[in-house]
């Protein structure tokens, strides 16, 4: 697998920070310093050893039908010979399609249109809504638009506090840390993290309270006098509402709920108001709630009262996780969604793709289940019999995994398109191998907002073929045309965004290389995008941003007598989401070899569990095993588990947020025992 001769400039094919990377001669991996994300030169060990990927001896390149090597056409035949009959059968919503946040915007633009186009399938989905669906509602809510971070990376560098709810930046996107080397850093997180061990001060709550801390922390700024009143009245609406709502959120109680001591809290609020320069930010562990939308709300809310959003130098965004996170779910692949950030029931939204696409309007399906919902729905008698996965490892990726697991294993027909053998793919009646990341370009969309080109940069294995090749190949036996060519696609996508609140009519590959990526929106090809959208209005029809008054309530499941302990789960350094890449690079795997469990030194002492124990720790939906680590950085009464191997995600609970339809991966109730 030859690389080029010259070094080829591209990106990481991980995180959603999409590191400036170079591929040079025997497929060298170096920093570019020319990506404001990274143009300190970093790159952490998962950007560093990401050339094995592309050599890594287990990667798939033959068809697999049943388990049996096939060529293409036998494979692409089977697939769509197996979704006409079952559609013919049962419909076309027996038929469901499954996206990955990790796929270029030409992928999920393309997987969106095939699902509504060739297939008819109100039934698509993608395990983006397991990361970024609750700070996406939130955002939509208050702003009327969400673009993730709504501000270049670099503004973070010239403030003077930045408050991360929930967030691991320096061990999930370690570069991150250097736009914080200035600023002071406030973290709210149950365990002192890599990167609470970073802060100026560490708040440590209860998990499934940082909805309360949330209020807690406004209820102080209102008191202490510290609302940026001009700023409210002059650009947002509802404030009243919310204040009033505050009331009963006296930061005594909200102690007594979170565990968080009100000096800390007024310290918190004091420090982002005393500045002029403030950020707030969430991550997964605020968001990954049954309640992570109102959750998010809360924390714009204070963010508005302090005036911080939509001004040069201040503001509130989510840290956007998965390499594709933003831009996935701006293209079609959602099932309550069409190209650009459309809304699907949106009349004018199906009108615009209908033309674009050729079809009726009428033609176009509705919302469909999100991905939890739809998982649960596979092989049942309402549900859908097929199911096509696109770079997503939901077996180890999806709360109550065995349950999922048994969904799944009820289906007719399980395809997936992947360039390992992951352990959904291990069940899956089709395998299709296809190219991965540096074979291949593409566009991708990082946590900024900024849209950036990952170039081709080594020829793929023989056998393989593009995820774009393989739904052009399906949607041809099934009557419709669909373009291959990366560039082809994303003209199209460029068209049908056109309008949206995603707007790429104006962004090309040859503006992206010779720009160092573009901004959205980016209406025209003169338009030089949008680094900081709401810098004179909001996006609501009124310009204003929204205060919503919400409320603390309980976690979905809380600890009792069976289920004595919290658990929370998150990530480690050296691996990436399911692992099914990771997990496979030797460099990682010695980093990090196996999951684990952390607990506190008293809890270890009362269960009488020592480091290095095999620990059981079970939930109401399946157990995991694994290493005990022992260690005070975690709450007395939580253990912590990474979700980067199956286990983690046995025990989670599947309660859904009622706006975004996200699991509460953060929080549910376990028992925990040494394993004799
Ligand atoms: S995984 Fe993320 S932080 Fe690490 S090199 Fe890749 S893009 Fe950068």
């Amino acid at each position: 697998m030859p690389g080029s001769d010259v070094a080829t400039k591209t990106h990481c094919p991980y995180c959603a920070l999409q590191c400036g990377m170079e591929i040079g001669p025997g497929l060298a991996i170096g920093p570019r310093t020319d990506i404001p994300a990274n143009a300190s030169g970093a790159l952490c060990q998962k950007g560093w050893t990401a050339g094995e990927l592309l050599t890594n001896g287990r990667r798939l390149t033959t068809p697999l039908l049943h388990g049996e090597a096939v060529d293409w056409d036998v494979a692409l035949d089977h697939v769509a010979d197996r979704l006409a009959a079952i559609r013919a059968e049962h419909g076309p919503d027996a038929v469901a399609v499954f996206g990955g946040g990790g796929l270029t915007n030409e992928k999920a633009y393309s997987l969106g249109k095939f699902a509504r186009v060739a297939l008819g399938t109100s039934q698509i989905d993608y395990n983006g809504r397991f990361c970024m669906s609750s700070a996406a509602a939130a955002s939509i809510r208050a702003f009327g638009m969400d673009r993730g971070m709504p501000f270049p990376i670099t503004d973070l560098d010239e403030a003077d506090v930045v408050l991360i709810a929930g967030g691991n930046v320096a061990e999930t996107m370690p570069p991150f840390v250097r736009h914080l080397d200035g600023p002071r850093l406030i973290v709210i997180d149950p365990r002192r993290t890599q990167t609470a061990k970073l802060a100026w001060l560490h708040l440590q709550p209860t998990p499934g309270t940082d909805l309360a801390l949330a209020l807690g922390l406004l209820h102080l700024a209102i008191a202490d006098d510290l609302v940026d009143e001009e700023y409210v009245a002059a650009r947002t609406t509802g404030f009243d509402e919310v204040r009033t709502s505050l009331s009963s959120w006296w930061p005594e109680r909200v102690e007594r709920v979170t565990g968080v001591p009100v000096h800390q809290m007024r310290q918190a609020v004091r420090a982002l108001a005393a500045v002029g320069k403030a950020y707030i930010l969430t991550g997964r562990g605020a968001e990954q709630h049954a309640k992570g939308t109102d959750t998010v709300t809360a924390f714009i809310n204070l963010a508005l009262a302090l005036g911080l959003p939509g001004r040069h130098g201040s503001g509130y965004g989510c840290v956007t996780g998965q390499g594709n996170g933003q831009g996935g779910r701006e293209h079609g692949q959602k099932a309550d969604q069409l190209p650009g950030y459309r809304k699907i029931d949106d009349p004018a939204a199906r009108e615009h793709l209908a033309g674009i696409w050729g079809i009726p309007a009428e033609d176009i399906p509705g919302p469909g289940r999100s991905a939890y919902e739809l998982l649960d729905a596979l092989g049942t008698p309402d549900g859908p019999r097929a199911l096509l996965l696109f770079g997503s490892n939901p077996i180890v990726s999806a709360p109550a995994a065995d349950h999922v697991a048994a969904r799944i294993g009820a289906l007719d027909l399980l395809v997936t398109c992947d360039f390992v053998m992951s352990e959904t793919a291990a069940m899956a009646d089709v395998v299709l191998p296809v190219t991965q990341w540096a074979e291949e370009s593409g566009t991708m969309t990082n946590l900024e907002g900024r849209v950036l080109l990952r170039r081709r940069a080594v020829t793929p294995p023989e056998g393989v073929r593009s995820d774009l090749d393989v739904i052009a190949g399906l949607a041809g036996r099934l009557g419709h045309t669909f373009e291959t060519d990366p560039a082809a696609v994303f003209d199209e996508l460029r068209r049908a965004s056109q309008g949206g609140p995603a707007d790429y009519s104006g962004i090309t590959y040859e503006r992206i290389a010779n720009e160092t990526g573009v901004f959205w929106p980016c209406p025209a090809p003169g338009h030089p995008g949008t680094p900081r959208p709401f810098l004179d209005r909001f996006a609501h029809p009124d310009g204003r941003a929204r205060f919503t008054p919400v409320q603390h309530r309980p976690a979905a499941e809380e600890p009792d007598a069976d289920y004595p302990v919290y658990l929370s789960t998150g990530r480690v350094l050296a691996h990436y989401q399911s692992g099914a890449q990771t997990r496979r690079i030797a460099p990682l795997v010695e980093a990090a070899p196996e999951p684990f469990v952390e607990l506190h030194p008293d809890l270890a002492e009362q269960l009488d569990i020592a480091a290095g124990d095999v620990v059981r720790v079970s939930s109401r939906r399946g157990e995991g095993r694994a290493v005990a680590r022992i260690s005070d950085a975690i709450r007395r009464d939580t253990v912590f588990m990474p979700f980067h191997w199956e286990g983690a995600n046995r025990l989670t609970n599947p309660a859904l947020d009622p706006t975004s339809r996200m699991p509460e991966f953060k929080v549910c109730a376990v028992r925990v025992e040494r394993d004799s």
